[in-house]
Order: C-alpha cells, then structure tokens, then sequence
C-alpha cells in the first residue's frame, strides 16, 4: 500500500507491506548492499531504504539512484539496526522515475547557507531546513482557519486589485491595464503608465482592512488571509514586496476586545504548531536558535505585557543602552525600540497601546485626550512589530476631520464613510504579518527563507 513516510516514521510496524515514493537524499552504497534515504516531503526525517544485491537490476538501479533522483520503492517494514530510526525498509523493486546528475545537481549531504539556498530557489524546498519551515507554515495557516472558524469569525476575501491605499502604509504598486498591441507612448518614446486600471487608477492591495471593515459592519466578525504589496525599497530581514497578512475585524468589539484575541491567537497557534510539528520545532530549536522551544514556551504560558505608548518612551528614556533613532514622544518607534522592549526589557510579546495620533493612520479611533488613537501593536523578541491594529473611528464627524487632516479626499472613501452613517458599532480589527510570525516560530533570521518565492528589491542575494 502507498504511504506518506511520516506516517510509516510514526506508525509502521514489521512485515508490513508498503510502498513509498519521494526524492532521495543519500545513498551508501557498501558492496553487496546499499542504504538509500528516501524523503516525500512530508517529514523532516527521511526514511532509509537497504536495497540487497539479490534485487533484480541491482548494479543497474543503484547506478541510477543519486541525490535528487524520483523514486518508487516497495517492500517490508523491518526493525533497524541502525541508531535514529525506529523502522526501515527492506526493498523488494525500485522504480526510478527520473535521475539526477550528481555532478551538477546542486544539493548535497553537507549544510548548504541560506544565501546559496536563495539562488536555487526552486530546488531549496527539498533541504531539510526549508522542507521544515514550509510545513510550519502549512501548520500556522492551518491553526488560523481552526483559530478564527471555532470562534464563529467568517472567512473574507477581500480583493487584490483596489482603488484605495489603505492608509498609505506603504508604497503602491500600480495596477496597469496594458495593450500590448497599442502600448501608449509619450513623446519620448517612453511608456505611459497613466492609462492604469480601465481609465481609473488602482493598486495592489496593502492592506484588506478596509474592505474587511466593510465584511464586518454585515457578519460582524470576519477574517481575510491573502496576499498584500507594498513597493517599499527597504532590504531588511522583515520586509518583502509581497507577503501575507491574516486581518480579522470585529465589529462590536474595542481596544482590550482586540488586544485580547490577538493574545489568544497567538498562543492558540503556537500550541498547534507545537503538537503537529514536534519533529520540525526540535529542529529549529536545534539547528537555527535555541531558544525556539523556549519562546513558544513563553508565548503559551505567560500574559503578554500591556503598556501604553507614553510608557513605553519612559522606559527607552530609562534605558541604558543608546539607540540609533532618537526616542521621543511624539516619534514613532523603530525596530530596535520594539526589539528592547520585547527582548530586553520585558522578555516576552509587548503589546504597545494608545501612540500618537499623528504618526498613526486615519481610521484609527481617537482618545479623549485627543493626543493619543487607540491603536496597538504587538511586538515580538528578535522579529520587533508582528501584529498592527486598532479600534477604529466610528464617529462619522470626527472621522472626516481626521481624513480632511491627512489630506485623503473623501469622495474617494465614499463607501467608507457610508458605514459610519447607516448602522455604526464601535469596532477594531488588526493584522498579522504571517512571513512575521513564521520567523518568529522558527526562529528564521531572513524573511526571505519563510516564504517560497520571495519578491524583494534585487539585493546581492539574488
Ligand atoms: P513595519 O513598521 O515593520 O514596516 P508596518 O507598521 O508598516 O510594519 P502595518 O501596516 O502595521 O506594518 O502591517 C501589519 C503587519 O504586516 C505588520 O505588523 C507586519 O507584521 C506586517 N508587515 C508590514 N509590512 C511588511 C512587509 N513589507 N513585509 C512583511 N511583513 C510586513
Ligand atoms: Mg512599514
Ligand atoms: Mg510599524
Ligand atoms: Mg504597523
């Protein structure tokens, strides 16, 4: 029977028949009998085959099995020997679907770095450390949906191509209906890019905040979980032009409501990580930080610190280590601010409260003191801002003045503005960067090395 080999790792017991089909990663060939390890992706450890010279083709087929080969085998599960592994098994035939030539097949048994895995993009999936963070990935996506569908949330599908910039929180990228066969020239010969979205202007999505507040004010609590853009030129560890966000919003719902479910969710998908992925959290915890367990520890069994923004600068006032970036209120904190919050200074997530209304977006519900909006962010040891949010404005007048403040015409938010006139609840949403949080988890210090195509500016990685 075919079987996954994670499921034979875990369950296979003697004489039991199987087959099992996968890509190899080793082989030894000891004269007279050769080790082959086999691995489908579906788990860290490979499965290790012995091949008897007795098997029909033998010379043949070992001949043909190098790194990188497709594979088919069929046999009996048998104890091993060997040290590290439960099972193995006896084959019986070997089908080789396609070969690899070692002399350019560029994987091999040693640890490649992540700068060379880059170049070879589509081939790095098959590494154990890349094979390890795409299933976590897959886990946290998956503790997501459970997340947010056990709470009654309804899954959005807010779009990729909009005609609002959200906030302008970042740089847009502009969508652009092109006619090959008439491509429109401007005097000099150059492209004009001002025909845009069928005569009217669009971008790629930055945020779906917007769009899920509309979802909301109807199901009252949404989540939308898709791809976002942003052209912003800045070649840090933690940025990339296209990366995911998770965005729930809640109508009904305020600052602490919010700050509550954030909480929870994070320590709902550390908990299923951990129990789906034993194999893959060890090795991360072995291989890429130590304290990967440690943190996911952290996260599950403590409170997450709540301060205000005003706290938050007194304690960088307090600090004894200089920063690069000037702390000052009325200034908006910088990476290595949230880090010595998180890491330094309270040892675990920070949830930072109530900043400054001028450094924060239009949307953004404003306090009594009519200084500080009731935004938060969540900021994480090693990684900074994970999670974004805030209650939102739900007061049509001062909403308009907030907009007319920052200069966003509010023809333009028409529709917007409409859900502050026909039924207006307080409420508040935020989103989470998940190429963020899977660094987190792992402990994955490149942004790039978590998703499988990263689109970045072109840097010396690349
Ligand atoms: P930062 O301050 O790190 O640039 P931001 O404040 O611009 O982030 P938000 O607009 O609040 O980001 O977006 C919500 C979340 O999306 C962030 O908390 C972060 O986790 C993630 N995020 C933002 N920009 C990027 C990006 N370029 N690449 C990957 N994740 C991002
Ligand atoms: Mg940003
Ligand atoms: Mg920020
Ligand atoms: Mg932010």
């Amino acid at each position: 029977m075919k079987r996954r080999i994670i499921e034979i790792l875990r369950n296979g017991q003697p004489d039991e028949s199987v087959t099992v089909q996968g890509w190899v990663r080793t082989k030894r060939d000891l004269k007279g009998f050769a080790f082959v390890e086999v691995n489908d992706g579906s788990s860290l450890a490979s499965l290790q085959a012995v091949l008897k010279a007795e098997m029909p083709d033998y010379e043949a087929t070992l001949k043909q099995i190098n790194t990188g080969a497709s594979v088919e085998i069929s046999g009996v599960l048998v104890p091993s020997q060997g040290k590290g592994q439960r099972i193995e098994l006896q084959a019986e035939t070997v089908k080789v679907f396609g070969d690899a030539d070692p002399e350019t097949y560029p994987l091999q048994k040693k640890r490649h770095s992540f700068e060379f895995l880059r170049t070879i993009g589509h081939l790095r999936s098959r590494t154990n450390s890349l094979g390890a963070v795409f299933r976590v990935r897959n886990a946290c996506a998956t503790a997501i949906h459970q997340f947010f569908q056990e709470r009654g949330f309804l899954w959005v599908h807010t779009p990729v191509i909009t005609r609002n910039d959200c906030e302008g929180a970042g740089e847009l990228f502009t969508v652009t209906s092109l006619d090959l066969k008439k491509i429109p020239q401007t005097d000099n010969g150059k492209i004009d890019y001002s025909q845009d979205f069928f005569g009217g202007q669009a971008f790629l999505t930055v945020s779906g905040q917007l769009e899920a507040e509309v979802m909301a004010m109807a199901f009252s609590n949404v989540y939308t979980f898709g791809p976002t853009f942003r052209a912003e030129n800045s070649n840090t560890s933690r940025h990339l032009a296209e990366f995911w966000m998770v965005e729930p919003e809640m109508a009904f719902c305020d600052l602490v409501g919010n700050m509550d479910l954030a909480e929870a969710f994070l320590k709902h998908i550390f908990k299923y990580v951990l129990e789906t992925c034993p194999e893959d959290m060890d090795f991360f915890n072995q291989r890429i930080d130590n304290s990967v367990l440690a943190t996911a520890d952290n996260i599950i069994n403590n409170q997450f610190e709540r301060i205000t923004y005003t706290e938050a600068i007194a304690q960088l006032e307090k600090a004894t280590k200089t920063f690069d970036y000037p702390v000052e209120w009325g200034l908006d904190l910088q990476s290595e601010h949230e880090r010595y919050l998180a890491e330094e200074l309270f040892k675990k997530p920070v949830i930072v409260t109530d900043y400054p209304k001028q450094i924060k977006a239009f949307y953004m519900r404003v306090n009594d003191d009519d200084k500080t909006v009731r935004a938060m962010d969540v900021l994480a040891p090693k990684i900074g801002e994970i999670i974004g949010g805030s209650q939102r404005e739900e007061r049509l007048e001062v909403l308009e003045k907030r907009m007319q403040a920052q200069d966003i015409n509010p023809d333009d938010l028409w529709w917007y503005l409409d859900l502050r006139r026909y039924g207006t609840v307080p409420h508040a949403g935020f989103g989470l960067g998940f190429e963020r949080l899977v660094q987190f988890m792992t402990g994955m210090g490149n942004i790039r090395d978590v998703i499988p195509f990263p689109r970045a500016p072109l840097s010396a990685e690349f």
